[in-house]
């Protein structure tokens, strides 16, 4: 079993100072760092083994599409799905594009469409688009006034509602909090409504098993999960994904094409025009490697318990204010201090050399509902550790003196 707190030691980028003071990435939220495996995986693409996929008989074309669609295959295993019910996309937004430009035919007017208050504006313009275009409703389950989802709520809204369509994220990219989609998800499909969860910020950090979930689409984002930018996934229930109309059109996606008419391929391949980022997918397949090769329960509880010290830290300083679920969350702390603007804040986090992300997240509905213009977000992943959260805390402390004057 690996040792948790030694796997740092894989990640290059984490070995460097900014502004004199070693790095402390506290933003895996925004995207992850990269363990040298996947760095690896992408140069030697490069350097060795460049081919297209699905086109060449020569041996570097055979060996590319076998590898490309190995990680097909281990990426279904991972959510405990079939690879034909993967398509790879360009991120998590592209999946969701995806999914409910598929949607407009499903629609009609006053048709609900059934999402959270505290959606990453990727789960939300789609949707509004697709309400625009069908004069379908979009209707909105609230948060509290922590910015948290109550189940109990959302289930009542979800019977009253009937929705056709219901979206929600897995974990909120802004607050952490993890939401009871299992649940959810359940009382959705009591109605017939066809279901996607964006697991853009859970999967790194809950694995999750897509069969128990039971959802119709799931979505994440490849550089959130140790993998590199500009890939995605989209996972389909394969008759719901079959079902979608194509998206993007263009070479091998189709079965023939003449003048008068196309015909297309069905699920995945009908969703993959073009040549893929083959380089993106074979990293991504080291990165899933890498994640394998960790004990989960172990890593898991190694999150919360780093999550836990990096709360009891935070709630020590007078003034600060901790939004979202402190119990059920991937370990993303968001906050406010006194009056003072997220933003001078973590540019001045940034002069100690620590990475944090200030503003509002993606998430500016959020923002309104609990009425502030921008946090300060601290979000950790299992390469940080208690030095980082140390030397955060104690540049915390120098901000906030330098504030205050
Ligand atoms: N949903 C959530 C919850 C996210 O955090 C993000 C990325 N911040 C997205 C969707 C969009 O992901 P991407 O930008 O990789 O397409």
């Amino acid at each position: 079993m690996s040792d948790i707190t030694q796997l740092r030691n894989d990640f290059p980028t984490l070995k460097q100072t900014i502004e004199g003071h070693p790095l402390v990435y506290l933003d895996s939220g925004a995207t992850s760092q990269k363990p040298q495996t996947v760095i690896d995986a992408i140069n030697r693409f490069y350097a060795k083994n460049n081919a297209n996929v699905h086109r060449g008989l020569h041996t570097l074309s055979e060996k590319a599409t076998f590898n490309y669609e190995k990680v097909r295959e281990k990426m279904a295993n991972f959510l405990h799905v079939n690879a034909t019910e993967i398509v790879w996309t360009s991120g998590a937004t592209e999946s969701i594009n995806l999914v409910a430009a598929g949607l407009t035919q499903n629609l009609s007017q006053n048709d609900i469409i059934l999402i959270t208050a505290l959606e990453h504006h990727a789960n939300i313009v789609p949707w509004q688009q697709l309400a625009l275009r069908t004069k379908a409703k979009l209707e909105v389950i609230p948060v509290n006034e922590q910015g948290c989802i109550e189940t109990t709520q959302a289930i009542s809204k979800i019977t009253q509602l009937k929705p056709k369509i219901f979206a929600c994220s897995h974990a909120s990219n802004t607050l952490g909090n993890i939401q009871e989609v299992e649940k959810l998800i359940a009382k959705a499909k009591e109605f017939g409504a066809i279901t996607l969860i964006d697991g853009a910020q859970a999967f790194l950090h809950l694995r999750p098993n897509l069969r128990q979930l039971d959802c119709d689409f799931y979505v994440l984002s490849a550089h959130k999960a140790l993998g590199p930018t500009g890939l995605g996934v989209l996972y389909g229930k394969y008759d719901a994904l079959n079902a979608l109309p194509v998206y993007k059109t263009g070479g091998e996606m189709i079965e023939t094409v003449s003048f008068d008419k196309t015909t297309f391929r069905q699920a995945p391949a009908k969703f993959e025009p073009g040549t893929p980022n083959i380089s993106a997918v074979l990293g991504f397949g080291a990165a899933l490697d890498y994640l394998e090769a960790i004990d989960f329960g172990a890593l898991h509880q190694y999150e919360q318990d780093l999550y836990q010290y990096l709360i009891q830290k935070l709630q020590s300083i007078e003034g600060i204010k901790i939004y979202g679920d402190l119990k059920h969350n991937i370990g993303t702390a968001s906050f406010t201090y006194k009056n003072e603007h997220h933003y001078d804040l973590a540019m001045l986090l940034n002069s100690y050399g620590i990475a944090a992300r200030s503003g509002h997240h993606c998430t500016q509905p959020l923002m309104q509902t609990l009425n502030l213009n921008g946090t300060i977000r601290v979000s950790l992943a299992f390469y940080n550790n208690k030095a980082d959260i140390d030397r955060f805390i104690s540049a915390l402390h120098e901000c906030i003196a330098l504030l205050e004057g």
